[in-house]
């Protein structure tokens, strides 16, 4: 393995070489799909769906935890900053996505005690100092930073913390690439693993979705050149009727993870059935709290919080989005109705959402704006 420095995989010479050896190799259209929001933007911002054009279609996935988060979470969430002994703390991109009666920045203008922070340790000391109140750190990602809250929770327990608690909305991929590779509807050939993910947790899970459903998964990094690196890997496979799982992102992935991170996944968290907005309940899609850290449940703590019907707003087409099955100028709501000022999704929310990508990268595709943000 040669390590490079970053700029050398932002090279535009390096990706135009690569691309034209994806081009020259591919006999056919080849749908393949990214899972991760951080690889949506490294290809629309370096212009990669417009170097394969015509030989390759990049489908964007659910890869972006803010996004796929449901609504009734984020009601969940809100009925809990809305007490008067609870502060709720949680990225900043989490406080603008809306839910049925708007978002968590919302709820802190009218007087609800709501924080930003940036890290599970944060919300603790958070707890730590003000011991009136209870704090309740809403916890939403990918495999990626689950290792974080786990640590944040083993911390807590073995200091006998009383007033801090999770709202825990942490999803597991491989589920998801099963949801969608089994829909009818789905179109997609080959998958770009999500090179984080993957680092954290290996590659053996993928195996048996490779397997059963006959289908490349490249587990790939972010930057311009791991991008075309993963779509040639997969091309590849496709040319020649295979169905692997392959490591592009070797720099970062070995077979097996992390194993210090996945023990402490272990400790802390159960695998459960999840439901992810735009794709419904996945199968094994998420994590619960372990019993032994059951008293760390926001949800257990506060029963009477059972969310109402959530109401998603009927201009928004995130979950047609997320599933890949809509590019997001194709939303009529898209740069008119829905802006990142004024987002009606959280696609457009997030700094990894597929909506905010093409209005900050396309701007030919945005209504009235001629002019693309740098
Ligand atoms: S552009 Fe806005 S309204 Fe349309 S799907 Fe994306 S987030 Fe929803």
């Amino acid at each position: 393995m040669t390590l490079k420095f970053v700029d050398e995989y932002r090279d535009p010479a390096a990706v135009l070489r690569a691309a034209e050896k994806v081009r020259r190799r591919a006999s056919r259209p080849w749908r393949v799909m990214e899972v991760c929001g951080g690889q949506t933007h490294s290809i629309l911002a370096s212009g990669l769906d417009a170097l394969l054009e015509g030989v390759v279609e990049l489908l964007h996935g659910p890869g972006c935890p803010v996004c796929v988060t449901p609504l009734e979470t984020l009601d969940r969430a809100r009925a809990l900053a809305e007490r008067p002994d609870v502060t709720l703390a949680s990225f900043g991109d989490m406080l603008r996505v809306p839910g049925s009666r708007g978002d968590l920045f919302g709820a802190r203008a009218r007087g609800a005690d709501v924080r930003v922070v940036y890290s599970p340790l944060d919300a603790l000391r958070l707890a730590d100092r003000m011991p009136e109140r209870h704090v309740v750190f809403l916890a939403v990602g990918f495999e990626t930073t689950a290792p974080a809250v786990a640590g944040t929770l083993r911390h807590a327990r073995e200091r006998g913390a009383k007033n801090f608690s999770v709202l825990l909305a942490h999803v597991r991929v491989p589920p998801a690439l099963i949801a969608i590779r089994a829909a009818p509807e789905s179109r997609v050939d080959a998958f770009l693993a999500a090179g984080h993910v993957c680092t954290i947790m290996g590659t053996s899970e993928y195996e048996p979705i490779a397997h059963r459903y006959h289908i490349p998964i490249v587990a790939t990094g972010f930057e311009p050149l791991d991008l075309v690196h993963g779509t040639g890997l997969a091309v590849e496979q496709l040319e020649r009727g295979e169905a692997r799982v392959e490591i592009q992102y070797s720099r970062s992935v070995r077979p097996e993870g992390n194993k210090d991170a996945r023990a402490l996944l272990k400790q802390v968290f159960r695998v459960v059935d999840r439901p992810w907005r735009g794709i419904g309940v996945v199968p094994r899609g998420g994590l619960a709290l372990c019993d032994a850290y059951a008293d760390f449940d926001a949800e257990r703590r506060f029963p009477e919080l059972a969310a109402e019907a959530p109401r998603e707003p009927e201009a928004c087409r995130a979950g047609d989005v997320l599933r890949g099955a809509l590019r997001p100028p194709q939303c009529p709501s898209f740069g008119t109705q829905c802006t990142p000022e004024h987002p009606l999704g959280a696609p457009m929310v997030s700094d990894e959402g597929a909506c905010a990508a093409y209005f900050r990268y396309r701007a030919a595709d945005v209504p009235d704006r001629p002019e693309a943000t740098p």
